[in-house]
């Protein structure tokens, strides 16, 4: 089975004081809740100074994007060899990124095999917006998403991912999937991660339920056999409520 896991997606909210803020309060809300994977992913400006606050702390960095060439002539970007030195995980195809910066499967894809490249690990995010579900496409959508994204990885790279379903209806309007949606289609990923893989990789592969998960629900999500973890926006920017995230997903373990 995989190893619970949280992370905090802070997408772009704080100053850099709000983040050293935010880190010293996570820190101390986070420390005591162990047997789950923590993540903060802060904005890019932040990363330096909260991967500090965390030093000598199990709570883990990760970045909210990177590009797929490591240096050159592309102005504003931030290239994963930059991260490396900060960071241990990276945010890639959240569904703000494909529906407002137009981001394609292809560049995801190239994204995540520069990350496996640089041992930076990817949480590729995959999810159906509402029309979508309504045509009854939710679980082609995902599974194309997943093929796409993870394209010529080997099995040991896709053992090296994580993944969260987030149904792009379900980010930030406070209508989070059902327990039993979320398990739907998340049960259909593992088969498709054993499919690319094998089914022995595919279980250890963190899956991450992420639309709307609140101190409130995550108990229930994290009842659910493939609901890993939470991939968690609003919510954790609350150092209490991310907490409580925390503590719902450790009781799996
Ligand atoms: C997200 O940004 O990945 C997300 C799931 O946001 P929220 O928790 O606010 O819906």
């Amino acid at each position: 089975m995989a190893m619970p896991f949280v992370a905090g997606n802070w997408k772009m909210n704080t100053s850099i004081s709000e983040a050293i803020k935010l880190a010293k309060m996570l820190r101390s809300a986070l420390s005591g809740i162990d047997r789950v994977t923590r993540v903060v992913c802060p904005p890019f400006i932040s990363l330096a100074g909260v991967a500090a606050e965390f030093a000598g702390s199990a709570v883990k960095i990760g970045a909210q994007n990177m590009h797929t060439e490591p240096r050159g002539a592309f102005t504003g970007e931030i290239s994963g060899a930059m991260l490396q030195d900060v960071c241990e995980y990276v945010i890639l195809g959240h569904s703000e990124r494909r529906q407002l910066l137009g981001e394609t499967d292809s560049f995801i894809n190239a994204k995540i095999r520069a990350a496996m490249e640089l041992r930076l690990i990817p949480i590729l995010c995959v999810g159906e917006t509402l029309e979508e579900r309504e045509m009854g496409n939710a679980n082609a959508v995902v599974a194309m998403q997943i093929q796409k994204g993870l394209r010529e990885l080997t099995a040991v790279e896709i053992g090296r991912s994580v993944l969260a379903y987030e149904p792009v209806w379900a980010i930030g309007t406070g209508r989070a999937a059902t327990p039993e949606m979320a398990q739907e289609i998340m049960g259909s990923m593992r088969d498709e991660l054993g499919r690319l893989a094998r089914t022995e990789i595919a279980a250890r592969v963190p899956l991450l339920y992420g639309g709307s998960v609140n101190a409130e629900n995550a108990l229930e999500l994290a009842a659910q056999q493939d609901v890993d973890g939470a991939l968690v926006g609003g919510a954790s920017l609350n150092a209490s409520d991310f907490a409580a995230i925390a503590k719902a997903f450790a009781t799996r373990a």
